[in-house]
């Protein structure tokens, strides 16, 4: 019997936390993770990226897992925040084998920020809590294999400031297979144009889920290299066979129009999902395709409508 593969979403907020949590669809930065036996894919280190190191230590579903291929997308610091407090480098519970991948300026930022005085190399951190810590850096194009999966680093277009004088980021979006399952694609963070049509049509075509940055509602409010829930339903329509998930949202935004800009764009696209924390999808490989599991667990304030 082959092991079940889960799609999971731990932090599907944009920019910072919510601290005290006070949504029930998203308080912590960006985390997804995709688990295959004993292997785990993480997309983003934001401050999910804790939650999802504790449900290692508590969950029996990832209580196997050994090997950890973590792709960061960009230098940002709401997407690897979590690493600081993140349970494998603090306890022997969680011995675990992490390959980060990332581009050289996300690895440089990455590296940086816990070089001494900031803090402890994740090196440091892992040897004492018997994990192994190692980074790879990746460009656009690039292919590998890391571990069962096979995955394909491409740009995304993502920067800092306003559109006329933006400070780009040498942001990847990735796309993996697992071999003989899914396929998964990652896009955030991204503001998409006609430029990157191409780019995020091919994502669609060939995986059967995609997380994209669904920052704003509406395609006039994309700014600050960030896309909107609009765009993510335009994916959805052409991609029927794609669960598409609206990832990255704004924290400005309250649960409720987050909800009225799903319905508003996503209509009757049954494909078109907000990223909500604690969800999980698994892999139902004869129907090919993802399968809503349970609602979360424990909500952390008043559960979304409908
Ligand atoms: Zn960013």
């Amino acid at each position: 019997m082959t092991a079940a593969v889960e799609f999971d979403v731990w932090g599907s907020r944009g920019s910072r936390n919510l601290i005290p949590a006070r949504s029930a669809i998203g308080n912590r930065t960006s985390c997804y993770s995709l688990l295959a036996g004993d292997e785990l894919l993480i997309f983003d280190a934001g401050s999910g990226l804790a939650a999802l190191g504790h449900a290692m230590r508590t969950e029996k579903r990832f209580r196997k897992v050994r090997r950890v291929h973590l792709f960061v997308s960009h230098a940002h610091m709401d997407h690897w925040e979590g690493l600081k407090d993140v349970e494998w480098f603090w306890s022997k519970d969680v011995p675990v084998d992490v390959k980060l991948y990332g581009s050289k300026e996300t690895v440089r930022a990455i590296e940086g920020a816990f070089r001494p005085p900031r803090y402890v190399p994740l090196e440091r951190l892992a040897s004492s809590a018997a994990s192994q810590f190692q980074v790879v850096t990746r460009k656009a194009g690039d292919q590998w294999a890391a571990g069962r999966f096979h995955a394909r680093a491409f740009h995304l277009h993502h920067y800092s400031g306003d559109s006329t004088r933006p400070r780009r980021l040498a942001t990847l979006g990735y796309a993996v297979t697992l071999n003989g399952g899914p396929g998964v694609a990652y896009l955030s963070d991204h503001e998409p144009t006609a430029r990157t049509a191409a780019v995020e049509a091919r994502a669609g075509r060939e995986a059967n889920l995609m997380v994209l940055d669904a920052h704003f509602p509406d395609r006039r409010d994309h700014a600050f290299g960030h896309g909107s829930q609009e765009h993510a339903a335009s994916l959805a329509a052409g991609n029927p066979k794609t669960l598409v998930l609206a990832g990255h949202l704004a924290p400005s935004l309250s649960d409720e129009r987050l909800e009225e800009a799903r319905r508003r764009h996503g209509g009757k696209l049954s494909n078109l999902v907000l990223a909500v924390e604690g969800r999980t999808w698994g892999w139902d490989g004869a129907r090919g395709r993802f399968v809503a599991g349970p609602r979360p667990r424990k909500p952390a304030g008043k559960r979304p409508a409908g």
